[in-house]
């Protein structure tokens, strides 16, 4: 009998007592907090983080304290992988008659700035797995470094052989930038900022775009996961490829190469001879006419890298389902950056800490999930996804079988706009959740209108290899999702990107912030908690008659067949 009561009690508590799903939506969403999420943006960013630091170590333990702290189980899933730290690097330019000045390759700090003693952490502007070496040649410019625009230069007659490709950023990754370099025969490459694209208003710190100085450092490795385990788990002691092979792959760039801000650039093109490049090559005002060269000019670039196997971590938090625990909604950010970090990637961190807060709250209100929310703070994600691949390698077969789904914020924040993209699944959820949730830049409207006046209103796909989501999509096949407020930002993966910039121009109320975690919580909360999964397949189907075509040819005949007619 006691047995039966109890039974009776817990099925009249759960229809009639327990609240609905969208009770505890709802009050998620009124619980959001910008101070919390500013505060935790400023003690993420206060060094710089590059991953196999002890900074970044730092940064791991603010990330375990904050979520331990809220009683979710958290711990540290570490790997040793190899990363890639510049030891040495020089660049010098001459020309005929005229003497060789030395680049400083230095980001400025300006007066006042409160990150300046700092900077002096910031890692040596260079790029991830560049080759060791030197060249000293002559100069081509190769616009964006696309395979077009060399396609181009061969078409003029401009022989790449045994040249320095000298490069923009904008169009494409930048470790095609050097590959294209490289297949084009070129000895090295140097890929710079132009202010064309990256400055075209007030530099920081009087606006929001690149500083003269400013470089863009990042990876140039194209595969994913630790380059030394490819397709399989960096776990202990397990078997790895030799630093030397790792190194000599397609997906390595294979020659030297390094960054230089757009005030180098320039230097460099205004030596530069040769015709008169196209006008969609040309800069900005002011900027010097660019020429195709090759030379006059001659760059002289040495650089020295260290490819070392290091420890990253992950830091993994579990809120255990009630009704399903074997089923997972895995919510994941990165926490490495390459300087300060405040846009790529803490703004993310930030608003996974800042919902995680929340979701403590409910929890004291009596909320567990029905299905089991997994919160992921992933390591190395700027050199190749490495901290997120390395996850799945080593968990593959159980994330393949019990997670319903992998909601990805990378730069939680970046400006203004809505940017989105998801497994077609996923596409309805995601609509559905931004019109719950306000407009951070107007408190009439929601998410959802800020979305479709944006430049990106449609949603994207996850085909590429741009973030953490890369190895739930691409290598298990899990529905996913990834969000972010603003697209694209000047002082990306510079000196710059700092909590000055964030509390200047990026999100100076830290509404955007809340408003981010606002969505990604929503998704994850009618994920884990509604009783049919919020999955609608017939955008699935609509999406694949777009994209995928069925082209329905009629059945040969029998004599048409040639297997047949031989
Ligand atoms: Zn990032």
């Amino acid at each position: 009998l006691p047995l039966l009561v109890g039974a009776l009690f817990a099925t009249y508590y759960h229809l009639l007592v327990a609240p609905a799903p969208s009770y505890y939506q709802s009050l998620f969403l009124s619980l959001g907090s910008n101070d919390t999420a500013a505060a935790h943006l400023r003690a993420l960013t206060v060094r710089p983080h590059l991953a196999g630091t002890e900074a970044n170590a730092l940064a791991a333990d603010h990330v375990v304290s904050t979520l331990s702290s809220l009683s979710f189980p958290t711990r540290v899933t570490p790997y040793e992988v190899l990363l890639s730290y510049p030891v040495g690097r020089s660049l010098s330019l001459s020309a005929p008659g005229r003497d060789a000045t030395a680049f400083a390759l230095v980001q400025d700090t300006y007066p006042g700035d409160p990150y300046a003693a700092a900077s002096a952490e910031v890692v040596p502007t260079f790029l991830a797995y560049a080759a060791s070496g030197s060249a000293a040649a002559e100069v081509v410019y190769a616009n964006y470094g696309r395979r077009e625009d060399y396609a181009y230069l061969a078409s003029r007659g401009v022989n790449v052989t045994g040249k320095v490709a000298l490069a923009r950023y904008g169009k494409v990754y930048r470790g095609d930038i050097v590959k294209n370099a490289r297949d084009a025969g070129a000895a090295a490459a140097v890929i710079f900022t132009d202010p064309k694209d990256y400055t075209p208003g007030k530099a920081f710190p009087d606006g929001p775009w690149m500083p003269p100085t400013g470089v863009q450092v990042g990876s140039t490795f194209k595969g994913v996961g630790d380059p030394t385990t490819p397709m399989w788990a960096s776990s202990e002691g397990c078997e790895r490829v030799s630093v030397a092979k790792a190194m000599s792959t397609h997906d390595m760039p294979g020659i030297p190469a390094l960054p230089v801000s757009g005030r180098d650039g320039e230097e460099i093109l205004r030596l530069v001879g040769g015709d008169v490049a196209p006008e969609d090559w040309q800069g900005g005002d002011g900027a010097p006419v660019y020429r195709l060269g090759p030379g006059p000019a001659v760059l002289n670039l040495t650089y020295t890298g260290n490819e070392t196997i290091a420890t990253i971590q992950n830091v993994i938090s579990v809120i255990e389902g009630k009704e399903e625990p074997d089923r997972y909604v895995i919510l994941g950010n990165h926490r490495d950056a390459w300087t300060f970090g405040a846009a790529d990637p803490n703004s993310g961190t930030a608003a996974l800490l800042e919902l995680a807060q929340r979701l403590s709250k409910l929890q004291n209100k009596g909320w567990r999930p029905r299905r089991t929310i997994i919160l992921c703070n992933w390591d190395a994600e700027e050199y190749g996804l490495i901290g997120s691949t390395e996850w799945v390698e080593e968990n593959r077969a159980m994330l393949t079988s019990r997670t319903v789904a992998y909601l990805n914020v990378d730069v939680g924040v970046s400006g203004s706009g809505v940017d989105a993209s998801a497994t077609p699944q996923l596409d309805e959820l995601l609509k559905q959740a931004s019109k719950k949730v306000q407009n951070p830049d107007n408190g009439t409207e929601s998410l959802y209108d800020l979305w479709m006046a944006s430049d990106s209103s449609l949603i994207g796909r996850l085909g590429g290899g741009g973030s953490d989501y890369s190895a739930f999509v691409q290598h298990i096949g899990i529905p996913s999702v990834d969000m972010a407020i603003g697209s694209g930002y000047a002082v990306y993966h510079s000196l710059y990107d700092d909590f000055t910039w964030m509390e200047k121009y990026g999100d100076p109320m830290f509404r955007r912030h809340v408003a981010v975690a606002s969505i990604w919580g929503l998704v994850a909360l009618r994920l884990s908690d509604e009783e049919i999964l919020p999955f609608n397949y017939s955008s699935y189907a609509t999406e694949l008659e777009v994209t995928c075509p069925l082209e329905l040819s009629p059945i040969p005949t029998f004599s048409e067949l040639s297997i047949f007619s031989q």
